[in-house]
């Protein structure tokens, strides 16, 4: 289960491979506009077998990094979409 929220109601969305629809996260997303990056942190349910990569098509959608010292993963553009 995931844990409470800090402070403020943060939006959970469904992020999902482009080219076949497998579920890759569920995301406490925060702040509005598009999905660029993903804080490991914030992923509540990881559906994923190897990191960044579709268990579906195999298709590399992220790669790793560190955004201000916290690991997070930079998402590849047109790869995935939320919902
Ligand atoms: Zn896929």
């Amino acid at each position: 289960m995931a844990k409470p929220g800090k402070k403020g109601p943060a939006t959970t969305v469904d992020i999902y491979c482009t080219r076949c629809r497998t579920q890759l996260y569920k995301y406490r997303k925060g702040g509005k506009g598009s999905l660029v990056k993903c804080f490991k942190e914030r992923i509540t349910v990881d559906y994923t077998q190897q990191p960044c990569t579709c268990p579906g098509c195999e298709q590399a959608f992220a790669r790793e990094t560190l955004i201000r010292g916290t690991p997070a993963f930079k998402m590849i553009g047109g790869k995935v979409f939320m919902k």
